[in-house]
């Protein structure tokens, strides 16, 4: 390769995360679709255990692994639900904590790592105030936040101050999935529904609807938000939403936006192939978008980084467009070096 293999949806944890999570999971004030996670992460199973020990592994392990598989930089941020089950205080002190541990790995191997802060959504003015210190002295490239917080969603403008700041900043929002939230989440437990192969993805295009639909980005125009799962369907769909939005719109049934539905996506998100190794999705995500807006994703530890590396190598697509998707859209959205 003639290029940097770059990965940019790359998990890890503190193991005070960790605990404090499992005091949740045996506590009775669960969420449904976090009870269900839980045994994935937490278990006592030998999978579970050798998951939890490549999360919080930010040296020598994770950096062998990267070279067995052909990673030459992770851009790495806080796993799936993160600090989002917890009251505002702790999610507050454990995203900055967190922060603070991850910056310290990047310190280390700064042409290894990358990092995407952590923030405590239900906090919008302490979540600000992060991103600040994040983007200044931890030298951040963006921020994630895994979906909805405790069933509410970021298009109510009491998290607005989390937007203002991102611009401001010219931090990208990774908007990473979680299981789908309280309110809708009983159908989805049965068969395993609630997990990463549909839940997440439902869960996630619906949060990134309600951005687009909510003004957001008009307000605060040069917003980035990245999806992951190769933009979680949305690029299928676009034609449709547009369709029967304009539709609601003229039996006055929504709002009418200054731009459609597909314009916003186009303009202000970016598209990440964590998890799908599907020749066909790439084909019309590439189609949709353009190598310029889709990056390449491992989504280590829950992945197979090497079957999503020889995927990408091997794929039919042009070289210019393979060196965008490993490399160049990553360093330009993320500002790497
Ligand atoms: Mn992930």
């Amino acid at each position: 390769m003639k290029f940097k293999r770059i990965a940019v949806e790359e998990a890890f944890v503190t193991e005070e995360i960790a605990s404090e999570w499992k005091k949740i999971l045996a506590s009775k004030f669960v969420e449904p679709g976090f009870r269900m996670m839980g045994q994935t992460i937490l278990g006592d199973d030998p999978g579970a255990r050798a998951v939890h020990s490549r999360l919080v592994d930010l040296g020598a392990g994770r950096i062998a692994a990267m070279d067995a598989d052909g990673i030459d930089v992770a851009v790495i941020s806080i796993t799936s639900p993160g600090v989002q089950v917890f009251d505002a205080v702790t999610a507050t002190r454990l995203a900055g904590d967190a922060n603070d541990v991850l910056a310290a790995a990047v310190k280390a191997h700064p042409s290894r790592y990358a990092g995407l802060a952590a923030v405590a959504p239900h906090y919008p003015d302490g979540a600000a105030l992060e991103l600040e210190r994040a983007a200044g002295k931890l030298g951040m490239k963006g921020f994630l936040i895994n979906s909805h917080t405790m069933g509410e969603y970021l298009d109510d403008v009491k998290y607005w101050p989390i937007f203002e700041a991102a611009q401001a900043l010219d931090m990208p929002l990774y908007l990473h999935p979680r299981e789908p939230a309280p309110s809708m989440v009983t159908p989805f437990l049965d068969y395993g529904l609630y997990f990463a192969g549909w839940g997440f993805a439902v869960e996630t295009g619906l949060h990134a609807m309600r951005l687009i639909m909510c003004g957001v980005f008009d307000r605060y125009p040069k917003l980035k938000i990245v999806l992951g799962h190769m933009g979680e369907g949305m690029p299928f769909w676009l034609q449709r939403i547009d369709n029967r939005y304009l539709l609601q719109v003229k039996i006055g049934a929504v709002k009418k936006l200054p731009r459609l539905p597909s314009e916003y996506f186009l303009e202000n998100f970016v598209i990440t192939t964590s998890g799908v190794m599907s020749a066909p999705a790439l084909r019309l995500s590439l189609e949709v978008l353009g190598a310029d807006r889709i990056m390449f994703a491992a989504d280590y530890p829950y992945e197979s980084v090497k079957e999503g590396v020889t995927f990408l190598d091997k794929v039919a697509i042009t070289e210019e467009e393979r060196e965008k998707i490993y490399c160049s859209t990553a360093q330009r959205i993320f500002k790497l070096a």
